[in-house]
């Protein structure tokens, strides 16, 4: 079996569910040594630890809130500990608000969690990354397609994601001469349990009807972007932000 990951040490925070653990389920079989990060389910993390294992290959869940310095600390000290360094990041954990709101009944509350998550988890998993990641690494943030779609509904959500679009791009360019690419994929709606939250099934139907494939999508369908970037075929992409939402927009 061909593994373009073999002997690459990776994190991928929010790996207990949704996206994350498809993205880490296949940077496993692509060879990776992962760390299956989650903030509370310690069963579906271990679950999926169990996967990569079965299929022959490492893996470790740690437990840690990425919104807090201490926790970001952790993954990188687990990677460090487990396998000896750290290749490949990839920023998916995330949190999205309920139901669609008007931005003008968002509470401050539900500013700072998406914001504590989102945004600063991620700049501070980077500035970790950036002080320990080895030459020729990989970061891959998880973006939305919310942001060039502007939908209503989303204003603070879209908002978090369009910080780690700016992260990405200049980031890339601060990394200058190390090797390593930053890049972040921006899904459509993809059905797990953030996307399903508050949604009926027509108002699933609806949006899986507003892509020229008709259908929402899969986690593994930005598993397979991501292993992309993650891997030496990906190599000539760097500073980007990739749309992978069936042609959504
Ligand atoms: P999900 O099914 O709700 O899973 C979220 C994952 O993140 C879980 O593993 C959860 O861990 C973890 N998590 C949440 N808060 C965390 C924290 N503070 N620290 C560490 N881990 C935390 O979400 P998803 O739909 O897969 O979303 C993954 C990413 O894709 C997010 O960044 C999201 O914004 C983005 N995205 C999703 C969609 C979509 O339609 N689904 C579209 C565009 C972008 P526990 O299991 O322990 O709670």
């Amino acid at each position: 079996m061909h593994q373009p990951l073999a002997g690459k040490k990776c994190i991928v925070t929010g790996a207990s569910r949704g996206i994350g653990r498809a993205v880490a389920e296949r940077l496993g079989r692509d060879g990776g040594s992962i760390i299956v990060n989650y903030a509370q389910n310690e069963a579906e993390a271990e679950a999926v630890v169990a996967t990569i294992r079965s299929a022959g290959g490492q893996a470790a869940a740690v437990q840690a809130d990425v919104g807090r310095r201490r926790g970001i600390q952790r993954l990188f000290d687990a990677a460090d500990a487990h396998f000896g360094g750290i290749d490949i990041l990839v920023n998916n954990a995330g949190v999205a608000l309920e139901k669609r709101m008007p931005l003008s009944e968002i509470s401050d509350a539900d500013f700072d969690r998406l914001f504590a998550v989102n945004v600063r988890g991620v700049f501070m998993a980077l500035q970790q990354a950036a002080q320990r990641m080895a030459d020729h690494g990989r970061i891959v943030n998880i973006s939305s397609t919310v942001v060039p779609m502007a939908l209503p509904g989303y204003s603070v959500y879209a908002a978090t994601k369009a910080a780690v679009d700016s992260f990405t791009r200049i980031l890339a360019k601060e990394l200058d001469g190390r090797g390593i690419t930053v890049n972040a994929v921006a899904p459509g709606p993809v059905e797990t349990d953030l996307f399903n939250a508050g949604k009926t099934a027509a108002v699933k139907r609806q949006m899986a009807d507003m892509c020229p494939l008709h259908r929402l999508g899969r986690p593994e369908d930005i598993a397979r972007v991501v292993a992309f970037l993650a891997g030496e075929e990906g190599g000539w992409i760097n500073g980007q932000v990739l749309l992978a939402n069936g042609g959504m927009i």
